[in-house]
């Protein structure tokens, strides 16, 4: 069981809002570098141990910078997210290029600042030397195909579109060798939002192999493995934490076994997980604007699924706190809904919940990745603000909400 709780009181909230209006996420700075410093702490014991935060779970340049003093780099997939990076100083070696279906001037970006280029295939190759030439670093994301399971965001590795197969990597390792490239990482990404830690242990367990497999083979050294990003987070009350300290002794044992006695020792370890880091330290605020009665309760927010879309998007569950309310029985049963049309545009359905007024302030929880980042438009939805709840119980407003102008700055009403 994992107690679903508020880093503010409801007159802490009355307060801050008085200030920001409604809807806003906002994010716990104390508890994001807590559990920032954890993670470096329990990979402490891995040579040359690297997290790239993940810029598409939070891309607010506040958030990367407290980041980078924690000592995390950034994993990017787009040129914004590398000018976010670069916009926070940080250095190439800390910047991880991990995209698809890449356009040339990303790779160019990519390039001028020094980042690691993480390449998605083998056609990739030929078209990173013609646009600007080949970097000394390169790393592979390799994708292995079918394996038991599969996972529910990204599903079976064989219909994922990312990676190279077993021999593109053999076949691209070599072809880049010949070209002078001569240092090499390995990657792979499989999951997405998993809890079960065995997982993470596997996954660095078949990259070691596959370095083991690979150096031998060709005769290249690899510098790191980079276990990609995917650790899940408890969304629902009755689910725990993933166990950090368990992947870490199981990775820990596998490169004892694997990687230590070998010339690839010391073998750096990788990681860009994104939601696990900032997830659960982010909450986003609305007030209740309409209740509704028809066929079913209808609760109606100030915020919508242009605001969080994880709902909508895939049938998440997302806990929803009423403010003042915790205490009192949960004897009603409402879809939580937002003001787009569209049918799914909806927090909850059949949540059972206090007794809920116009006025009240809703709290949806763990909306601090993949929250705002994946805000939209659509229906005229304005983007809303983002907050930092400061470690010393300041709040500063790290993203404005867009306004009407902004919604229309693409336009050009003069040629109406
Ligand atoms: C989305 C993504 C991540 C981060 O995933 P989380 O679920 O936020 O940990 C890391 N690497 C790549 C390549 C991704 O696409």
């Amino acid at each position: 069981m994992n107690i679903k709780k508020l880093p503010f009181t409801k007159n802490k909230i009355e307060e801050i809002i008085a200030q920001h209006p409604t809807p806003f996420h906002i994010y716990d700075e104390k508890a994001i570098r807590e559990n920032a410093r954890r993670l470096n702490s329990t990979f402490a014991w891995a040579p040359g141990f690297q997290e790239f935060f993940a810029v598409k779970a939070t891309p607010n340049p506040c958030i990367l910078k407290l980041l980078k003093e924690e000592g995390f780099g950034t994993d990017c997939s787009s040129l914004p997210e590398l000018l976010l990076a670069e916009k926070i100083g940080l250095p190439g070696r800390k910047i991880m290029f991990t995209s698809n279906d890449t356009p040339a001037q990303e790779y160019q970006k990519a390039r001028e600042l020094d980042a690691v280029i993480n390449l998605d295939d083998i056609s990739h190759l030929t078209f990173l030397e013609s646009h600007c030439g080949l970097p000394e670093l390169l790393c592979f994301r390799y994708n292995p195909g079918p394996l038991r399971g599969g996972n529910a965001i990204i599903g079976k590795p064989e219909e994922a579109k990312y990676g190279f197969t077993r021999e593109q990597l053999f076949e691209g390792y070599k072809w880049a060798k010949d070209r002078g490239v001569s240092r090499f990482g390995l990657h792979t990404m499989i999951a997405s939002n998993e809890l079960d830690p065995n997982y993470f242990v596997d996954t660095a367990k078949m990259l070691f192999a596959l370095v083991v497999d690979i150096s031998r083979s060709l005769d290249i050294n690899f510098e790191f493995i980079n276990i990609g990003g995917g650790i899940g987070i408890p969304y629902r009350p009755e689910q725990e934490p993933v166990d950090i300290e368990y992947i870490s002794r199981g990775i820990k044992q596998a490169y004892r076994e694997k990687i230590e006695g070998s010339s690839l020792h010391p073998l750096r370890l990788y990681m860009e997980t994104g939601r696990m880091i900032t997830g659960p330290y982010g909450y986003l605020v609305s007030r209740v604007l309409h209740i509704k009665d028809t066929y079913k309760l209808y609760v109606g927010l100030d915020s919508s699924m242009a605001d969080m879309m994880r709902p909508a998007l895939y049938g998440a569950y997302h806990h929803i706190t009423v403010l003042g309310k915790e205490n009192e029985p949960l004897d009603y049963t409402y879809d939580v809904t937002g003001s787009l049309c569209e049918n799914n545009d909806k927090f909850a359905i059949d949540r059972s919940l206090p007794k809920i007024e116009i006025g009240d302030i809703v709290v949806i929880h763990d909306s601090g990745a993949h929250g705002h980042s994946m805000g939209f438009n659509y229906n005229g939805k304005l983007r809303s603000a983002e907050l930092l709840l400061k470690a010393d119980g300041s709040v500063e407003k790290i993203r404005r909400a867009e306004t009407v102008e902004d919604y229309f700055s693409t336009l050009d009403f003069s040629r109406i």
